[in-house]
């Protein structure tokens, strides 16, 4: 039996003005989604619980038959995991941005959550300038760790001994950089059990970074420098149940972000790496339909996720997210359902992990319409694929982690 599952990221949404009050998925020309519709069961899921944070890291967690409210710890643990990072069980990974904060009348502002989007080059250098101030200023924080990633985007690692008091708590608050926007930032620090030590980072490595000949070859460029770390997305390793070993049959995956590479790791999934998949618009959505129709020879089941509908919701472009829809319909999953037809048992699920609102730009919580179709599941009787469709079925799979397993017939 080989499955297949199409992650069309932040793809729900609402009626738009826009799009004449339909939604995107309405709006959009989706004969191979419809087709699936016609054959397979549509209807609709929730990969959010109220108490975690609305985004891909909790909602794909879900999608992929883990129980978030179970096994999410954090977003840098699954970004730990993507960089081949192995956290043992007194380790915390944290989330460490490199951002613009600067003065302005209503006190420091955050000006920019990736600074510039500082190259990874320079992002390199800058942290090693971070852990030498660490090391001389905060000796007694031996065992923490700078470690680069891409970009901005970088980790700070704890390696902690067993038995010793654990330095953060697993209920620390720390606010996500790109939720304070041109915002002040003085009361925007972590929260909670360990954050005064966290803070303290943030604020010296104002002093670490200021005069660092990578700034000032920024700031001459007309760039914006580093100014500060960021810490945030706390948490431990989670203590995932090999996928194999629930579900019994293996999995790959096939993303071009980062959380989604964790995810696939912590599981014991395989990853394929796609040429030209983006995570933006112009994503190679072909490359990306053909590379899972590869993967179906050795994997039982291949995860396909486009960040594409999402990337289109935070630029509020109803156009761009219809169209984004329409090649994930046309170049992912007609092909894939196509080649599934030539195989013996088979089975295809589309389900986005969460809603991401045109009207707000942002990550929401709240039902995402599935579609799944193939080997002995019954057609329900609707004949296309989208939110309206799917709540008129009257069929949910609550919570949506419970998807997983009805989708693949073992629950
Ligand atoms: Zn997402």
């Amino acid at each position: 039996m080989k499955h297949v599952i199409v992650i069309p990221d932040g793809a729900a949404d609402a009626p738009q003005a826009a799009l004449g009050g339909r939604t995107p998925f309405q709006a959009a020309r989706t004969p191979a989604l419809d087709a699936l519709a016609a054959r397979g069961r549509v209807g609709l899921t929730n990969h959010v619980p109220d108490s975690l944070p609305p985004g891909s890291e909790v909602a794909c967690m879900s999608l992929m038959g883990y129980d978030p409210l179970r096994f999410f710890t954090g977003r840098a643990p699954l970004e730990a995991a993507a960089q081949g990072i192995t956290l043992g069980p007194d380790d915390w990974a944290v989330r460490c941005n490199l951002v613009t904060i600067r003065g302005h009348d209503r006190g420091p502002v955050m000006e920019d959550f990736t600074a510039g989007h500082v190259t990874t080059e320079e992002a390199t250098e800058l942290l090693v300038a971070c852990q030498r101030g660490l090391v001389a200023e905060l000796p007694d924080l031996a065992g923490w760790e700078f470690r680069p990633g891409v970009s901005y985007r970088n980790l700070l690692i704890h390696r902690g001994r067993a038995g010793a008091v654990a330095p953060l708590a697993d209920d620390i608050r720390a606010t996500p950089p790109h939720d304070l926007m041109d915002k002040p930032v003085s009361d925007a620090f972590p929260r909670g059990f360990g954050s005064r030590l966290l803070a303290d980072i943030m604020a010296r490595s104002a002093s670490w970074l200021a005069d660092h000949p990578v700034n000032r070859a920024r700031v001459a460029r007309g760039l914006r420098p580093a100014t500060h770390v960021w810490l945030w997305g706390v948490g431990r390793a989670p203590a995932f149940e090999p996928f194999t070993a629930k579900y019994g049959i293996n999995g790959t995956m096939i993303t071009a972000v980062d959380l989604l590479r964790g995810l696939a790791a912590l599981a014991g999934w395989s990853r394929r790496e796609v040429p030209g998949a983006t995570g933006y618009l112009d994503t190679d959505y072909a490359a990306k339909g053909r590379a899972a129709i590869d993967e179906l020879q050795t994997a039982d089941l291949v995860c396909v996720h486009v960040e594409a509908p999402d990337e289109a919701s935070h630029q509020g472009d109803a156009a761009a997210k219809v169209k984004a829809i329409e090649e994930i319909d046309a170049k992912i999953v007609a092909p894939i359902a196509a080649h599934l037809a030539t195989l013996g048992g088979h089975r295809i699920l589309v389900c986005p992990d969460h809603p991401t609102f045109l009207s707000t730009k942002t990550h929401s919580r709240g039902d995402v319409p599935f579609v799944m179709a193939g080997t002995g599941i019954a057609a329900g009787g609707r004949c296309t694929y989208d939110e309206v469709a799917a709540a008129a079925a009257g069929d949910a799979i609550m919570p949506g982690w419970k998807l997983m397993g009805t989708f693949l017939g073992k629950d």
